[in-house]
Formats: C-alpha cells, structure tokens, sequence
C-alpha cells in the first residue's frame, strides 16, 4: 500500500504524546483526558493529544501576550518575509500534510492537497499584503492641519475552527494576523487535533529558524470548555470562530457582552437556481459536485436546487443518472467520489434528517442509507441522497451536514430568488443561466441576499482572493483576500496640527 500512515505522521515530527498546549516548541500542560483522533475512513485510532486545562490555558495567554510586545515592533514587510518562509515549509510538506488532512478529516486526497494548496496561497496573498496595509490621508477642515488615518495591530487572536477545513481555515486567520502583527490562539477541532499539530510544528520551525518568540503561534486542545474561555477572555479583544450557528451565537454573544470583536463564519444553506435557459451540463456537474463533494461536508455544500418547473423532470432524471454512477468508498482511492461522513454522530444526523423530511411528506428521487461491509468498517460512509420538498419545509431550513440534496420547482425568476433567500442563513448561491436578464436580477439588490453570488459556477469551494463569509444566521463575518485584514487591525484617526494658532473644528471659537 503507498499510504503509509507512520510515515506520514513520522515526515511531519507526529511522533510520541502531545500534550494539551504549546507554544512555539515547547509543549507543556497535564496529562489528563484524552482526545482520541480516529479516521472516518478505516476508524482507525491516528494518535491522540490531550485535553487542556484552564491553567494551561492561562500559560499559554502569557505567552502570548508577551510575544505580542516583541512582535508588533517588527515592520509589516519584515513579518511578510516570515510567511514568505511559511509559504516555502508547506510547499515542502505539502503531500504528508494533504496525506494527514485526508486521513483525518475523510476527505479526498485531491481536496487535502487542495486545502494546503490553499494555505500557499493565503501564506502568498500575506506576504504582499504585507507592504499594502494602506490607511487614508483626508483634508483637513483646518488650516495647516493634516489628518490621517493608519492601521495598527490588535493583539492576540483567538482562532476556533470546524473539523471541515482542519488546516486551511486556520490558515486564513493566522497568516493575515501575523502580517498585521497578531499572535494567535488557536483551538482547533476537537476532531481533527493532529492536523493542526502538524501545522504548529511547521510553523514552529520557521519561528525559531528566525529567532522570534514561541507564543506567536500557540495551539491549545481541547473540546467547547476552551472555546468559551477564548470567547470570554478580555485579554482577546478578536475571536474569529468557525463552525456551526448554534456554537456561533454562543460565541458571539459572550464576546458581544464584553464588546470584544467577533469573525463569525457559520453555516450555510446553499442553493443553486436552475433556469429554463440554462447550460444542463454545466448545472448537472457542478450541483453533484457541489452536493457530493467532500461528502456534503462543506459550508458551501449545495443543499438545495430550485429548478424551472419546465424541466423538472429532465433535471431529475438527470440527477439521478448522475448519482448512479457516483462511487462511495475510502477517499485514498482517487477513483472514487465519494468518502466517508466524520463520524458516528454525523451519521446519525443525516439518518434523522431523511427520515424528518419524508415525515414532513419528502419525495424520494435518489434515496440514501448507510453502507455496510468491507471497505465501510468505520460505519461513516453513507449514499448521497436526493429529495423533492418544499422549501417550508423546516429540515429544509436548517443545515444538515451531509450528502443530502433537496430539489425544489419554481415558474417565474422572482419566485426563484425568493425561495432562495428564504432561508435563516446566507452563505453561498448561485444560479445557472444564459439569460443575462436573469442573473443580473440575481446579484442586484434585489437579488440573492449571500456572502457569496454565482453565476454559472457552482455554490461550493472559493478563491482566496475574495473576501469569504455570509450574511444572517453564517454570521456577518469575512476572511481572506479583498480587505478582509482590516478587522485584524485597530484603525487610528490621527490629526496634527503644524500652524501657530489653534482653529477648532466646526468653526467653534473659545477665547479666554
Ligand atoms: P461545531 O460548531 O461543532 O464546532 C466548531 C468549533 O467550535 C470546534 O472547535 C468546537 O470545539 C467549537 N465550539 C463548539 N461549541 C462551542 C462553544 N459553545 N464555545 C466556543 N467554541 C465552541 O462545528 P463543526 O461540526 O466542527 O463544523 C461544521 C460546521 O462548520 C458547519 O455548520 C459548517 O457550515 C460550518 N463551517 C462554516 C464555514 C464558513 O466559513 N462559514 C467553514 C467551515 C465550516
């Protein structure tokens, strides 16, 4: 087998016990609970690390907070070189990363390697934001007055992120607030703690190649006992936080109550309009994809398609041509398409959410299961499913986080986009059309109320250099490219007065 798991683990520094924290290179805290990471895709044991405490927690933000004073002195362009560095190590370790990603998380070993493909990007789109943290110059109303404004760093950031994207999402974060001069926390997934593991040791090497202190980069694991702690903690004045709406609007209303900054990157519930005067071939391969790609496990994960009802029945059909051909089996095999759900509890999830939607009167197009037998031991791997329902529907309304497809009919383009918005979250869209009229009603005003507006692509997977969030219950926030920085930075008004005299603004006059 060319899959050697020890090796990977072995190429990356994975060696031994990782305790609960760490700072640069040193890793410290008791051994206590564990966390167990297994594969969704045999189910078997990786490794483990252990569960933080809050006095590691409390060492770990010292170190951090004294980082911080070192390296918010360094210039924006001399942080970028670091990240230039960073860029370099993960070119270098890009196929065990991509290997333990997969492994790990489940997904497949092309979507590994994307994801850190992904991370070279940002750690390139860093390093020349790195001479572009440009602030503006006003006019001033007073005379001999110049007024500007500029951007300073933070402090320390606070980065909790999904099982979905174990490295990338991270990635996102980090490498933006280094370059604006942050040290961050990072409290990865509980389900993915050895990716993230890896991803220190990488950066952790760099570090210390340059001489600059550990708690830059400090990694603390452990489950949602430490997320609220990062949420609660004044010494954290941003928490960008990843994951499900539920877990964000906890965090977002302890980081509120403390008026602190929140990141908020939530679920989605995307869908993808199918018009009469659409491109079939175009719509049909990128709604699988987008429905069955990383087994529906993405936030981008088309979870519904509204199609013209005047070819309802040649896109199901279609569809379900499609899906007959879809192979489910372990995403080491670059043959198939589909791989396993994380874990049990998903599994479960997306067995409750078939059997709600048929209650609530679901018609089965393409119908789901789980998969028994060799080669599905680890019992996550389930048949991507599709089925026809209202968009009332309240199983519809809520993400579910896996395979499952529901189709959905419209008869006028206003209905379409209704229908779309009609939803709690506002993450992807998208529609598929050769009608110019209609997909520039879609991304006008009136249009698709997302983060995200398509045309003619699919809802799923983004480009890091655009900013990447929703709107509603995904949360409000924006990461990556365009000028999502700025939320890394403390903005400063400033105004200097070179005259002799002192003109007060609004033309006020104070004499004595
Ligand atoms: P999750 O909400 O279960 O967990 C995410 C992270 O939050 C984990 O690290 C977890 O330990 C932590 N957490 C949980 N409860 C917390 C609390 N009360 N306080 C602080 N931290 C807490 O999500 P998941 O199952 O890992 O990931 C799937 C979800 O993430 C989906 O809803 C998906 O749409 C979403 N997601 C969104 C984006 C995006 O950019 N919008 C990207 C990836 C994933």
């Amino acid at each position: 087998q060319d899959f050697d798991v020890k090796a990977i683990l072995k190429s990356l520094s994975i060696e031994g016990e990782f305790l609960p924290a760490s700072t640069g290179k040193k890793w410290f805290g008791e051994k206590k609970d564990k966390i167990v990471s297994y594969s969704p895709v045999d189910g078997m044991e990786i490794g483990h690390v252990f569960q933080a405490s809050e006095e590691d927690y409390e060492a770990v933000i010292a170190e951090a907070e004294s980082a911080f004073k070192k390296w918010r002195l360094v210039p924006a362009p001399k942080r970028g070189e670091i990240i230039r560095q960073i860029g370099l190590k993960l070119r270098e370790h890009k196929d065990a990363l991509g290997k333990l990603v997969s492994y790990e998380m489940g997904k497949s070993l092309q979507e590994g390697l994307g994801e850190v493909q992904e991370m070279i990007d940002i750690a390139d789109f860093a390093v020349g934001l790195s001479r572009q943290l440009y602030g503006l110059t006003m006019h001033s109303e007073r005379e001999s007055h110049r007024m500007y404004e500029q951007y300073h760093p933070l402090g320390i950031v606070g980065i909790i992120s999904a099982f979905n994207f174990p490295v990338a999402v991270w990635s996102w974060n980090s490498f933006l607030a280094w370059v604006c001069g942050d040290v961050c926390v990072w409290k990865p997934s509980e389900k993915t703690p050895l990716s993230a593991v890896a991803c220190q040791k990488l950066v952790q090497e760099v570090f210390a190649e340059n001489n600059l202190p550990e708690g830059l980069s400090c990694l603390i694991q452990g489950d949602y006992k430490i997320g609220e702690l990062i949420s609660n903690d004044k010494r954290i004045p941003l928490v960008s936080a990843t994951g499900s709406t539920r877990m964000g609007k906890k965090v977002g209303a302890a980081v509120g109550a403390r008026l602190g900054k929140s990141l908020l990157e939530l679920g989605g519930n995307n869908a993808m309009i199918v018009s009469q005067d659409a491109n079939l071939d175009i719509a049909l391969l990128s709604a699988v994809f987008g429905a069955v790609g990383t087994a529906g496990q993405r936030c981008t994960s088309t979870r519904r398609l509204i199609v013209h009802e005047s070819i309802a029945e040649t896109v199901k059909e279609k569809i379900s041509q499609a899906y007959a051909q879809l192979k489910i089996g372990t995403p080491l095999d670059a043959d198939n398409h589909v791989g396993p759900l994380i874990d049990l509890q998903a599994v479960d999830a997306y067995n409750k959410a078939i059997e709600q939607a048929k209650q609530e009167g679901a018609k089965v197009i393409v119908e789901g299961g789980v998969l028994e037998g060799e080669g599905f031991e680890s019992g996550c791997y389930v048949k991507p499913a599709v089925y026809e329902v209202k968009n009332s529907y309240e199983i519809v309304q809520s993400e579910t986080f896996a395979p499952i497809l529901y189709v959905m009919t419209y008869s006028d383009i206003e209905e379409a986009v209704d229908m779309q918005n009609d939803v709690p979250q506002g993450l992807s869209s998208t529609i598929v059309t050769n009608n110019l009229m209609e997909s520039e009603l879609f991304l006008s005003h009136a249009g698709s109320d997302c983060g995200i507006a398509n045309v003619n692509i699919g809802t799923s997977g983004a480009e890091i250099g655009g900013a990447f969030g929703g709107e509603k219950e995904t949360g409000g926030g924006r990461e990556s490219g365009s000028d999502a920085w700025k939320i890394y930075m403390r903005r400063q008004t400033n105004t200097i007065n070179f005259g002799k005299t002192l003109p007060l603004a609004q033309g006020i006059k104070f004499d004595f």
